[in-house]
């Protein structure tokens, strides 16, 4: 399997510097938006945060893989002495929940590191830099470019079956 250069993009999360603000699920949700920046709904944002000023807890939760399937099991974090709701700190999108789906139609999300932007936007409007990004290169097998077309696809065919994702893209690529 040839190798090709990947860059890896990462947000680290400082917890000690986030105020719950949420300005991040606001721009994330508005970016996302069809088109840009024409609504903002965090429902629709692809950073959670996990929030609960009572007992000052706050903790930005990035979408990650869809799973079709959920777990055999819960996890519950304590961290501090502070409880955390059961599966808070899952970044999957599953049948068990409705974090990281969007409200409409019920298709997963996950982050996309906000695609060709130069800085996730996130990142770029967290006033208090709770999110810092960083990215280096790093040598992968070159399937590992078609991921994120498989994980939306094999959503959309659990949802609406294979024979009706087949016809919208016949549809599709007619127009096209
Ligand atoms: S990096 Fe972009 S897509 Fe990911 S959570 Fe932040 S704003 Fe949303
Ligand atoms: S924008 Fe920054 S400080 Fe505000 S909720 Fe998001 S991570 Fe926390």
């Amino acid at each position: 399997m040839s190798k090709i250069k990947k860059k890896i993009k990462t947000i680290k999360v400082d917890l000690d510097k986030c105020n719950g603000c949420r300005a991040c699920e606001v721009i994330c949700s508005a970016y996302h938006a069809n088109p840009k920046y024409s609504s903002n709904n965090p429902a629709r944002s692809r950073i959670r945060m996990i929030r609960d000023p009572m007992r000052d807890v706050y903790v930005p939760v990035y979408a990650g893989e869809y799973t079709a399937a959920e777990c055999m099991g819960r996890d519950k974090y304590i961290i501090d002495g502070k409880e955390y709701d059961e599966c808070g700190f899952c970044r999957a999108a599953c049948p068990s929940r409705d974090a990281f789906k969007e409200p409409d139609s019920g298709l997963p999300l996950k982050c996309d590191m906000c695609e060709d932007e130069e800085t996730p936007l996130c990142v770029k409007w967290c006033l208090n830099e709770a999110l810092i990004y960083e990215e280096r290169e790093e040598e992968v097998d070159e399937e590992v470019k078609h991921e994120d077309v498989e994980i939306g696809l094999k959503a959309m065919v659990n949802k609406y079956g294979l024979q009706n994702v087949i016809d919208t893209v016949t549809r599709m690529s007619q127009k096209s």
